[in-house]
């Protein structure tokens, strides 16, 4: 963090001001300019809060250094990290592919899915068992039965699976039937939802929000990181625009604008973001030319 102090500040308001730094434990570095002076602060950050420090007489700005999504930045772990799906990596040099139908709908269907897709050389089964719909009378999907057979569709054909979680209450459940929980773009900001998933044990693949900037997708990240759970996947899957022809803007920057601020696996999901068949395989590509641990395709018989 760095204070800019206006020109006016005074010797004894410049003395507060470091006291007060120096009592929270951190030390300062003073450079002078002939315009401007400013205060390096060195030590944990977490100590002082910025906007107090702006309500110090004579400070102009306080400027903050790292970033606000401390785990998850590249600052806090400098090396790519490799997430584990029940010994798939998703992460490091390898390029993982994860597909299966939006939601599972029966345990024959599950079955069959399941078996094409590992043939086509797919290594992470999905599928949903609660699905999140715009409308309450849309299919809301099998619930604990659908994990069953998603469950059961990924040992037959021995994959690992992803399935959707929507609600807490439901985390126990979902996590002794599937390898990774997926927090979906709906609940990009579920807080509660984001925490209590910290807790466990379980990889979890998080999308971005429809209207998330990557700083915002990050700043998810944090708070399942921030209760202990290290694994995470982040997933790009289209945000809002203005056209109608594709269902979303395929933001393929995010993938390795991500790679520059963050060591967590990010994926993508041409699927959702094109939300048309016919434009999945080319952007499929386009996904992969990006550099992403993995892609993440939605595939019904
Ligand atoms: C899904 O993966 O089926 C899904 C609902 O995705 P998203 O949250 O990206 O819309
Ligand atoms: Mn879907």
């Amino acid at each position: 963090m760095i204070i800019i102090l206006n020109s006016e500040i005074s010797d004894s308001q410049l003395e507060d001001l470091i006291n007060h730094v120096e009592k929270a434990g951190m030390q300062t570095h003073l450079s002078k300019g002939t315009f401007r002076t400013i205060v390096g602060l060195i030590g944990d950050e977490s100590k002082v809060s910025g906007d107090q420090l702006r309500t110090f007489p004579g400070v102009e700005d306080v400027v903050p250094v790292l970033p606000p999504y401390k785990l998850a930045s590249l600052e806090a772990h400098p090396q790519p990290s490799i997430v584990n799906v029940a010994g798939v990596a998703v992460g490091g040099s390898n390029l993982a592919m994860i597909a299966g139908p939006c939601s599972v709908e029966t345990e024959e269907r599950m079955h069959s899915i399941a078996r094409s897709i590992k043939a086509a050389g797919a290594n992470i089964l999905r599928g949903g068992a609660y699905k999140p719909r715009t409308s309450p009378y849309s299919f809301q999907g099998l619930g604990p039965e659908g994990l069953e057979f998603l469950r059961d569709a990924g040992r037959e054909v021995g994959l690992p699976t992803v399935t959707e979680i929507t609600d807490v209450r439901n985390i126990d459940i979902t996590a002794e039937h599937a390898d990774v929980l997926q927090v979906g773009a709906r609940n990009m900001q579920n807080f509660v939802l984001l925490r209590e998933l910290g807790r466990i044990k379980r990889p979890i693949l998080l999308k971005r929000g429809m209207s998330a900037t990557i700083e915002d997708l990050l700043m998810s990240a944090e708070y399942v990181l921030s209760q202990g759970n290290p694994d995470v996947i982040l997933c790009e899957r289209g945000i809002k625009g203005f056209d109608t022809i594709t269902r979303n803007v395929y933001d393929v920057a995010a993938v390795p604008a991500v790679k520059t601020l963050s060591h967590l696996p990010i994926i993508v999901d041409p699927s959702h973001a094109t939300g048309k068949p016919d434009l999945i395989p080319q952007c499929a590509y386009a996904g992969i030319a990006a550099g992403p641990d993995a892609e993440h395709i939605e595939v019904h018989d």
